[in-house]
């Protein structure tokens, strides 16, 4: 069919768009929290037309309020049906964010059917933004001080600008559905996943997944750390009569599959997501009387704890971004085999060597150190991951670590490869 602007404007006259609402859930047990309202046009003939086929039209004739109007009211209108603490994200158009009277007349309508703010989400499009900035953030700020939500929709397409994140007051992310399709088939598209929430993570905001369809993509998403998802998986937007159907259904939850099967590591993963492995990385970091170190593939220091520099003779800084043939000539030649062995993809554990020449020790040291492969979310090894205990002193065990058992040590490097994820 031809969309003529005739059509258009009669389709407004006629108050013919209607709100379809699709589920955003918890991906970990699929629980509802709310739902996305999309504009369909009820056509008499055709049925319902998508978005992409009137949105741009009505824009380009100066009538998206309108639009905003008939969308935003017929979804308030459904409150009743909504029990709390379930939200509405509701779309606003780029050109919107000019429009000054905007925050008003949103809270207007919603008081007039009964909505609450607070359970309001507003969706803006990263290109939106690029319009005026100024205008954009006094909207953004005045939304948020009614208690409404901010969504940056569709990110990591269009004009991705991080400033933008860090100078308007959103809550939530939603990353494109364009990352979410692809990222079952390239590495690329799974790292950009995984970077963009643990940005969202960083930024304290929420992550939305857009698009999903398939639970592998569900699983994906979980254990990278994302919190919320929509997608053809969870359910279609349907109208408005279909939100008890929704409510209703049964949740569909990966987390049971996400976490199951072979994978020994995977008990752990259950409660960490990545913000919770970082800080269980640092403690353990910090705490353990381990020297740990995370090597690149060109064997340079990434990280290194306080006990593993001191042992070294160096501090934590002086390691940073140097290989470790750089800092230790003196016995990188002891450990290269084990090193390459570890990118090769092979664990080497209690390999004895006898460091010496650090500058705080009076004689060389016995020391028990393993090497472990570090893999990406792609299986593909990215690193080394390096464990060192003291074994003993010449002389004297007064300078080293103490003695631990088999045990311990093993018991140390496991929980130290289970959360030396590069990724996080
Ligand atoms: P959006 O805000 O990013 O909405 C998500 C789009 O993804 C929707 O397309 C939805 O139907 C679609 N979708 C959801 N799950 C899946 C899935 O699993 N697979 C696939 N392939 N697609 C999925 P829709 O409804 O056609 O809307 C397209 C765009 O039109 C929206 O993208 C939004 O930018 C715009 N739009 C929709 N409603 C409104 C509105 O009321 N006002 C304004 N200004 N724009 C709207
Ligand atoms: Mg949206
Ligand atoms: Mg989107």
């Amino acid at each position: 069919m031809e969309i003529t602007s005739g059509d258009v404007f009669r389709a407004l006259e006629l108050d013919q768009v209607i709100p379809v609402f699709q589920p955003i859930v918890e991906i970990r047990t699929g629980g509802l929290v709310g739902f996305e309202v999309l504009a369909r046009w009820q056509h008499a003939e055709e049925g319902l037309i998508l978005p992409r086929n009137f949105i741009s039209l009505v824009e380009e004739y100066g009538l998206i309020n309108v639009l905003t109007e008939q969308v935003f009211r017929k979804a308030f209108r459904s409150a009743p049906l909504l029990p709390a603490p379930l939200f509405l994200s509701v779309n606003i158009s780029p050109i919107q964010l000019r429009d000054l009277s905007l925050p008003n007349r949103i809270r207007q309508m919603a008081e007039e059917e009964g909505f609450p703010m607070d359970r309001l989400t507003v969706e803006i499009t990263e290109s939106a933004l690029m319009v005026d900035l100024e205008a954009a953030g006094a909207i953004a700020r005045e939304l948020k001080t009614m208690g409404c939500r901010l969504a940056l929709d569709d990110f990591g397409t269009g004009y991705s600008c991080l400033s933008h994140l860090q100078g308007l007051p959103f809550h939530i992310l939603k990353i494109d559905r364009s990352f979410v399709h692809s990222m079952t088939r390239t590495r690329e598209s799974r790292k950009i996943v995984a970077a963009v929430v643990g940005l969202a993570h960083t930024l304290c905001l929420d992550a939305v997944a857009e698009g999903i369809e398939t639970v592998e993509q569900a699983e994906i998403l979980l254990r990278l750390g994302c919190r919320l998802g929509q997608g053809w998986l969870y359910g279609h937007p349907l109208t408005a009569d279909k939100i008890p159907q929704m409510i209703a259904a049964d949740p569909v939850s990966v987390m049971a599959k996400a976490f199951s099967g072979a994978d020994p590591q995977s008990a752990s993963a259950l409660e960490s997501l990545p913000t919770l492995r970082l800080a269980q990385l640092q403690a353990i970091y910090d705490g353990a009387p381990v020297g740990l170190s995370f090597l690149d593939h060109k064997l340079r220091y990434v990280s290194i704890n306080e006990r593993l520099a001191t042992m070294n003779g160096n501090s934590v800084g002086a390691h940073i971004g140097r290989s470790v043939q750089e800092m230790y000539p003196e016995w990188f030649s002891c450990c290269e085999p084990y090193l390459l062995r570890a990118l090769q993809g092979e664990a080497t554990a209690g390999v004895e060597i006898i460091k010496t020449g650090a500058r705080d020790l009076d004689w060389p040291m016995r020391t028990s150190v393993s090497y472990q492969p570090v893999r990406d979310e792609a299986e593909e090894v990215i690193g080394v991951s390096v464990s060192v205990v003291t074994l003993s002193t010449y002389g004297d065990f007064t300078h080293g670590a103490p003695m631990l058992s088999p045990l311990a040590i093993e018991g140390f490097q496991s929980a130290w490869r289970r959360t030396s994820f590069a990724e996080n």
